[in-house]
């Protein structure tokens, strides 16, 4: 939370110092981190005035309907495109968590209504007035669509000074978004480091192992399960796939899109294609359609999902969620795991304690709904997928935008240490990691 002293009002119109949130997540992994999403907010959310949203992931969205369920009646302020995006993440999030925890309650529909009622969408560089000489400009981060970073400037005496908020900054060049904006002038900059001990192998080295493990698990005739998360993995990999079908890389092979939220988030990327990079709208102008080629099948129906494995030969199916927690990739896994002419590719990030996780580290048995599955189709771990910079791109973000000081969070605690030594080593810029709940006094 930022909390910014109003100076510029004369001492007698003086209503105390404005309240600025910047994201409102879920945390998700372990049961027992995800058992804290039910614990009430350690400050009041009816005090705080703007809630600003760097990005439509559910760890930056998913109590938003929470927060506002519990008081909060300011302003919510994200781009249009979040905004859009949020709406199916978040509705699919309340039936999970319904699912998954049907003695508690997060969040009801009633919260999602009011929630989309205060939200705004505003549009990348645009200046937002937030209080008197206080304002909002969103540059985009290239992480995924819409994502956001988030600049604010506000007086501080007889000058502006300037914080800006990284949300989570993209793998720059991503196959679809343009390259992550460099800030410029900021005072502070409080960035994320989820990579910020580790580096991605090349863009070229993962889509040949990509290839790679398409063409092996389609020489053996059987099924290719990609567990992927639902915004911007979907989407690039329908993009790669198509284009290694049209380029003849890898045969004509059914790929099945299993997925209904990242249906729906596919549509608002095919809405807001103005957003991707140049070369991507160029194809588009051409005639291509990027996210849809000969031998894609969309499955709308959970029976018709089961179905797929009864066709013969080999076939190629997406769905989620991307860590194998819940989803329709788990009836998916149920079947296809015991059988070694079948193949599962991971592409992302596997948390702690989740089935994927078990999966990558070469579990050899594992349980899905109390059943007992041996493992015996090939797991491919493919590296390097992730939207979030790695190490040394996030040195370099912060070189190219020199603040005056960085606050280095959102990652495991070792990753967020090595990037924080790093930045004042390499770059003599000075840098911390804060502790939670420590308060911070900015200039
Ligand atoms: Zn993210």
């Amino acid at each position: 939370m930022l909390e910014i002293e109003d100076k510029a009002i004369l001492p007698n119109d003086f209503i105390g110092p404005k309240k600025i949130l910047i994201d409102c997540g879920l945390q998700q992994g372990t049961r027992s981190a995800e058992e804290k999403n039910f614990e009430s907010f350690k400050y009041k959310p009816s005090e705080a005035d703007v809630l600003i949203i760097t990005h439509a992931h559910m760890d930056h969205i998913g109590r938003v309907p929470k927060l506002v369920k519990e008081g909060f009646k300011g302003r919510i302020i994200s781009t249009i495109e979040t905004m859009e995006l949020s709406r199916p993440m978040l509705e699919d999030a309340l039936k999970v968590i319904k699912t998954r925890y049907p003695d508690k309650t997060l969040f009801e529909e009633r919260d999602l209504e009011k929630t989309f009622s205060l939200w705004e969408g505003k549009k990348y560089g645009e200046k937002i007035e937030l209080f008197s000489d206080c304002f909002l400009e969103m540059q985009n981060a290239g992480h995924i669509l819409g994502s956001a970073i988030c600049n604010i400037t506000y007086r501080a005496g007889d000058s502006m000074n300037k914080i800006s908020f990284t949300g989570d900054l993209g793998n720059s060049p991503s196959p679809l978004l343009p390259d992550t904006e460099i800030v410029t002038g900021a005072d502070y900059i409080v960035m994320e480091s989820v990579y910020g001990d580790r580096n991605h192998p090349s863009k070229e080295e993962r889509r040949n192992k990509l290839k790679q493990a398409l063409l092996d698990g389609i020489k053996k005739g059987g099924t290719i399960v990609i567990p992927a998360f639902s915004i911007e993995r979907t989407q690039v990999l329908l993009y790669e796939i198509n284009n290694m079908i049209e380029d003849k890389e890898i045969p004509k092979t059914p790929v099945f899109l299993d997925s209904p939220l990242a249906l729906k988030v596919t549509d608002i990327y095919k809405k807001y294609s103005k957003d991707f990079k140049e070369s991507v709208k160029e194809e588009i102008k051409k005639g291509d359609d990027i996210f849809n080629f000969p031998g894609l099948h969309i499955v709308e129906r959970t029976s018709e999902s089961s179905e797929i494995e009864t066709i013969t030969g080999p076939k190629i199916i997406l769905s989620g969620s991307g860590m194998s927690e819940g989803g329709r990739v788990v009836n998916h896994e149920s079947r296809i795991l015991k059988n070694a002419d079948n193949t599962l590719i991971l592409v992302g990030y596997q948390g702690v304690g989740t089935l994927g996780r078990l999966l990558q580290d070469g579990a050899k048995k594992v349980f899905i709904d109390n059943e007992k599955i041996k493992v015996r189709a090939a797991v491919e771990n493919i590296t390097g997928y992730s939207s979030h910079k790695d190490s040394e791109h996030l040195l370099e973000f912060v070189e190219k935008s020199a603040p005056k000081k960085v606050f280095v969070i959102m990652g495991e605690p070792k990753s967020s240490l090595f990037l924080t030594q790093r930045i004042r080593d390499y770059l003599d810029i000075d840098a911390v990691y804060p502790e939670e709940e420590r308060e911070y006094e900015l200039s």
